[in-house]
């Protein structure tokens, strides 16, 4: 089949705006008449700074990102490494902060006689003690978020809010009542609370910002798709290759109070000594942001790709009467996925939504067809594709059906699909 007989709605990478793929063909034979290809031009050039720069810039206005170098302000960082490596580099930033903190606060210990060696012992006492990272475990990407903690800094540092297996049978898709949440209780313990704001395998999204000190979202399958207050935030990240672009650049946005020099860094012997881990450079958010996201080679194609996309975005919702920009972008997302919940709640004898009615993704649709009978997903399936529509197959961990409702899958796409479901369920009789 060519490009036009099909749609798309796998999970990621995802597809890209026609207009911004069509010329983006074009730069990768030749930039700007330049004779080069955009994939050949130097990331230290002038025409790598200022993608760098329009990029960054969209993004700020898309989100409403205070740009300010004191403590109010965040920021934009670009790296590599995609969400795997953030469930690393978050802990090992946040980490530092925390350390640095303590440190700080006992840094007096000459005054008092000490000297440095009980100091630190005094410290490792501390991290041992107190220190607490707080995960919501409500999906797969937040487990192996908090299984990468626990990998680095050890399980017993790890302090789990929530854990949606739980309440289900052993199996994602709910987020429990927030009653029995348990936070760290005090504040001064905690590193920092993530979650990951919409769960690509189990279809389950936030409806609103959870409550935790220093938070933390993984926001890679459902950023851009509707306004955020980034101010509840101490960082958030995405990987690009869902929402914003093709696959290999993350994006992460910061704020200035855990950045330096508003908040102090641990000197890597320091954490050494107390047995924590010392991250990679390339994953060290003050050596990005120190080095204008230029710290090593990045993919500058893949940051063109993101501009164009959140430059698209821009044009398309045009916000007016002081809405929230993505006020647009998140009412079209909305009406995507309510067109397809409400065939399958029609017809709920043929399609059985896996997650809870309240906590459903607008991103990622997972489903069973006759309760996963295995013979009657499959010829779901192949009616599917017999009409060019692909990648609706559930996470291999899972099964079942998943349907990934991204920023980029025009409405007519969706509305082919439900004619497809609705026919299919027809056909069998409901
Ligand atoms: N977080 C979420 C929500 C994801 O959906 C994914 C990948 O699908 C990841 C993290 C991991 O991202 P990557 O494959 O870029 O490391």
């Amino acid at each position: 089949p060519s490009r036009n007989d099909v749609d798309y709605f796998g999970a990621g990478p995802a597809p890209l705006p026609d207009p911004v793929l069509e010329e983006a063909a074009k730069i990768l034979l030749n930039y700007k008449d330049s004779g080069i290809g955009i994939q050949e031009i130097s990331h230290r050039g002038a025409d790598a700074a200022d993608i760098l720069e329009k990029t960054q810039l969209c993004l700020r206005q898309l989100l409403n990102i205070p740009q300010s170098d004191g403590p109010e302000g965040y920021q934009v960082l670009f790296l590599q490494g995609g969400g795997s490596g953030e469930f690393s580099a978050t802990v090992y930033h946040m980490v530092s902060v925390w350390v640095a903190k303590q440190w700080k606060h006992l840094k007096d210990y000459k005054l008092l006689g000490l000297d440095e060696d009980a100091v630190v012992d005094g410290l490792r006492d501390l991290v041992e003690e107190k220190m607490k990272i707080d995960y919501f475990v409500t999906g797969s990407w937040s487990l192996k978020a908090s299984q990468e903690a626990a990998r680095l800094v050890g399980g017993e540092k790890v302090n789990i809010v929530t854990d949606s297996r739980k309440h289900r049978d052993g199996k994602f898709g709910v987020i429990a009542a927030q009653d029995t949440w348990t936070h760290t209780k005090e504040e001064s313990d905690v590193v920092m609370t993530y979650y990951c704001d919409n769960e690509t395998v189990d279809g389950v999204e936030f409806q609103a910002t959870p409550s935790g000190h220093n938070l933390v979202a993984d926001m890679s399958s459902n950023f851009l798709s509707r306004p955020i207050d980034i101010t509840k935030y101490a960082a958030i990240y995405a990987g690009a290759q869902k929402n914003v672009g093709s696959t290999g650049i993350t994006i992460a946005i910061v704020s200035n109070k855990f950045m330096p020099p508003h908040a102090e860094m641990a000197d890597p012997k320091l954490l050494r000594r107390l047995g924590l881990p010392v991250g990679p450079s390339v994953l060290d958010w003050p050596t990005i942001a120190k080095n204008k996201s230029l710290y090593n080679t990045l993919p500058i194609f893949d940051v063109w790709v993101a501009g164009k996309v959140m430059q698209r975005t821009l044009d398309l919702f045009s916000e007016e009467n002081g809405a929230p920009r993505l006020a647009g972008q998140a009412a079209e997302s909305k009406k995507k996925a309510d067109m397809l919940y409400s065939v399958m709640d029609e017809h709920s004898s043929i399609y059985q939504v896996v997650p809870d009615k309240s906590i459903r993704s607008r991103m990622n649709l997972c489903f069973r067809v006759k309760g996963g009978d295995d013979e009657a997903e499959k010829t779901f399936l192949k009616g599917a594709e017999s009409r060019g529509l692909l990648g609706i197959k559930g996470h291999r961990s899972v099964g079942g059906m998943r349907v990934s409702n991204y920023n980029a899958v025009p409405v007519a796409a969706v509305e082919k699909l439900a004619k497809y479901l609705l026919d299919y369920a027809k056909s069998e009789g409901a």
